[in-house]
């Protein structure tokens, strides 16, 4: 499968475990890797019908299937967080992310679980 062909699969697998978990329809409109000038890589998705209550309460199963989906891409599961619409309880998207370095700092310096208002951590791996 080329990169496509398993992103589009990965969509699938993910949006139907979190339409099972949830019991309504969550649509993950868009699936997304990345790759910033900076050096951080990862996945995006992008997410309609997902509230900040149902991070809140199903949080581990959540950032469970995220991590699967992330390592079904490869993709190292350090850093899973929901990226909330500022001033809503929408979820805009789940993201596992590989930070650089700077990046890393930025996010491990700050504690709790909302570094920002638009961000809810869902696990970050902390660095010797
Ligand atoms: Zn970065």
């Amino acid at each position: 499968m080329n990169i496509t062909q398993k992103l589009s699969k990965n969509r699938s697998v993910l949006e139907n475990k979190l339409r099972d978990l949830l019991a309504k329809p969550v649509f993950l409109i868009e699936e997304d890797a990345f790759a910033l000038p900076c050096g951080c890589c990862g996945i995006t998705a992008n997410a309609r019908g997902l509230q900040a209550d149902d991070l809140e309460i199903f949080e581990d199963h959540i950032a469970q299937y995220l991590k699967e989906a992330s390592l079904e891409l490869d993709i190292e599961p350090s850093f899973l967080f929901a990226r909330i619409i500022p001033g809503t309880s929408e979820i805009a998207s789940l993201n596992s992310r590989v930070l650089c370095n700077r990046c890393y700092m930025d996010f491990a310096r700050g504690s709790g679980k909302k570094p920002r208002p638009d961000i809810y951590i869902l696990s970050l791996d902390r660095r010797k």
